[in-house]
Formats: C-alpha cells, structure tokens, sequence
C-alpha cells in the first residue's frame, strides 16, 4: 500500500501560505509508516516545533491501473475517508528554501492520521462535499470538493501517467485553507458532511 498526496489543490490555501498555482497537480508520497488509525493519539515529535493540520479528502483506489483515462477514473476508486496531512513547515520552509524535497517533513512517522473509509457514494455527490477539521471544538477549516483545482479524476488520470495505482492504495486529495499549527493537549475532529470520522487528541 503506498499513500500520494496532493498539495496546492483549493485557492484559498495557495494563496494563504503565497505558493504559486499548480498548472498541473503536485505530487508527492507518505510512507506507510506514517498512517495512524482508530483515533489513536498523535505524539508531536521532538524534530520539529511547527507543525500544522490540513485536513483532506482521502480516496481508496480500488482496482489496479495505469495510463487510466479521465472518463474511466471513477471506476478506479470505491471508497473515501479523511485525514490529516500533518506537515512539519519549519522543515519543509527549509528543505523549499534549497529547494530540497520535502520527504522528511510530511512523511514522518504517523503524519497521516486517517479514517474508517466509506463507500464512494456514502455521504452523497462527491463532487460537492463539505468536509473540515474543528480544533477543541472550534471549526479551523472547512471545504467543499467542488473547489478543487484539479478534480478526484483529474489527479487519478495524471498520477496513473507515471506512478501505478493500487488496489488500497489511498490519495489525499488536498485541504483547504485554514491551515495553522497544532499543540499538545489539542483534540481534533474531522468531519464530512455531518458524520465525525476522526476524533483524536495531540499528545
Ligand atoms: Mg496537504
């Protein structure tokens, strides 16, 4: 199982950390070793002093494929879920600054806290969904997929051009804006539609 991520894929968030527009989706890995499930708590890790919540759609792809065309991309994932791409921004301001890759600072050790996941229709038109992320009971970030720049079956056609997808193999998909750092003693909960799917504690 490999896990792909999207970055810079709502306008909002481009421009609230001044990155330029994508004229094609950005892409890039966690290993699985950062995936965190069943609510368990994240443990901020002592490498970093910055690091922040962006909360994404998650799809899991559910049959093998590559060169995938555009019209036959929504045969290719069943399910969906959320979760958070935990980024360390110190580390990755400074890996952008050399223009280094940014492995280290969003594929550590559980930086990928996610879902259950549900079936691709499950909590409707997926193409207009609102998702977000409260903080201590406070709504941080809050989105909806039809504000994507590059849509679910965009990303799957142009990630197939070059990497084989899957079966389980899961995409995020991107967040919103309202990206901003974590503390210890934050409890976050993610949310599609009106359904809690992650409700955990950083510890
Ligand atoms: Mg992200």
């Amino acid at each position: 199982m490999k896990i792909l991520a999207v970055g810079r894929n709502y306008a909002a968030h481009i421009e609230e950390l001044n990155n330029e527009k994508p004229e094609a989706p950005v892409v890039f890995f966690k290993p699985d070793t950062a995936v965190l499930r069943n609510n368990e708590p994240f443990y901020y890790p002592e490498f970093s002093n910055d690091i922040h919540f962006e909360v994404e759609i998650l799809l899991k792809i559910g049959k093998s494929g590559k060169h995938i065309q555009e019209k036959y991309a929504s045969k290719y994932y069943n399910q969906i879920g959320i979760g958070i791409d935990f980024t360390a921004r110190d580390l990755q301001q400074q890996a952008k600054n050399k223009g280094l890759p940014w492995a280290l600072a969003k594929g550590f050790n559980n930086s990928a806290p996610i879902s259950e996941f549900y079936p691709i229709d499950h909590f409707g038109d997926i193409h207009n969904l609102n998702f977000g992320l409260e903080i201590d009971r406070a709504v941080r970030q809050r989105g909806n997929t039809s504000k994507m720049l590059f849509s679910f079956n965009e990303i799957i056609c142009y990630i197939s051009r070059f990497i084989t997808l899957k079966k389980g193999d899961i995409i995020f998909t991107g967040t919103p804006e309202g990206v901003g750092p974590v503390n210890i003693g934050n409890r976050l909960r993610a949310f599609i539609e009106d359904q809690t799917l992650l409700d955990f504690e950083v510890k």
